[in-house]
């Protein structure tokens, strides 16, 4: 189950799973059109999967979700907690309604799914021939999780709750055979930041942050998601996995140490 799949990282990771094995739930919160296409996509490449509309942040619809999700296949292996946005103000200006809105989706929306996938993956065990792990979770964190973001003042500290909420569920659950891990993009390109890289000017001014000198890709997220997915990972658990092109890398320090 990947929340948030109908565009940006959340479709490139459906379909990295997809083309690594897993059967896709599609989750989307306001668009079954985006969510269908992105489903049409995986169906041609060989893929299988749903599109469920449920709002993250709504505990009802959170728990149909999964109703539908194990009646349709009977259980869940991974959950991926992508879905998230930004609204951004000066601090000062900050709506109780923006940061509600914010913390809601990305963080609370996290709890909420992550809640169900454990109770699931406690009822299950552990299925040797699918994985030697009873369930393993991704976090979709950010960058924004170490480094302070100015005018964006709830969208940085939903992210650090999220490294929190990761590893404290991480902790818990270990003894269970349970891993729970972050990945922690850069700046991928996808539409909740097309004002960064949509014209040539902003991308320059977006590479002084990227030692690697790109933008990253959502293929590039795809990737270590279906790492962190798979057993080549099982020893890792309560980690965030930073998929940066070393933007933590202090990059004005370059050429001014
Ligand atoms: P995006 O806007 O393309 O994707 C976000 C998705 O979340 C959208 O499909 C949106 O419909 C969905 N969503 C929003 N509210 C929802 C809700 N209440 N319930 C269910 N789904 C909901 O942007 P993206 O860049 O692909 O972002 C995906 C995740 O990656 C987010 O958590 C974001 O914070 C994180 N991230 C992105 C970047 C980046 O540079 N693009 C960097 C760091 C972290």
């Amino acid at each position: 189950m990947i929340t948030g799949a109908s565009s940006g990282i959340g479709a490139g990771v459906a379909k990295a799973l997809s083309a690594a094995g897993a059967k896709v739930v599609i989750n989307y919160s306001s668009n079954p059109e985006k969510a269908e296409k992105i489903l049409a996509e995986i169906k041609a490449a060989g893929g299988d999967g749903m599109a469920i509309k449920a709002d993250v942040s709504n505990e009802q619809e959170v728990l149909d979700m999964f109703a539908q999700t194990l009646k349709k296949y009977g259980t869940l292996d991974i959950l991926v907690n992508n879905a998230g946005l930004q609204k951004d103000a000066k601090f000062h200006n900050m709506t109780l309604a923006e940061w509600n809105h914010v913390i809601g989706i990305n963080l609370t929306g996290q709890f909420l799914c992550s809640r169900e996938a454990i109770k699931e993956f406690m009822r299950r065990g552990i299925v040797p021939e699918r994985s030697k792990s009873a369930g393993k979770i991704i976090c979709m964190s950010s960058v924004h999780e170490v480094i302070p973001w100015a005018g964006h003042a709830n969208y940085s500290a939903s992210k650090g709750g999220v490294m929190m909420l990761m590893k404290s569920i991480a902790q818990e659950y270990a003894p269970l055979k349970i891993r729970v891990n972050s990945i922690g993009p850069g700046a991928i390109r996808t539409p909740i930041n097309h004002g960064a890289w949509q014209t040539p000017e902003a991308y320059n001014q977006l590479l002084k942050l990227i030692p690697a000198k790109r933008i990253g890709e959502v293929e590039d997220i795809g990737g270590a998601a279906v790492w962190l997915a798979s057993d080549d990972s099982e020893y890792v658990n309560g980690i965030t996995l930073f998929v940066d092109g070393g933007m933590l890398l202090y990059p004005g320090f370059e050429d001014n140490g």
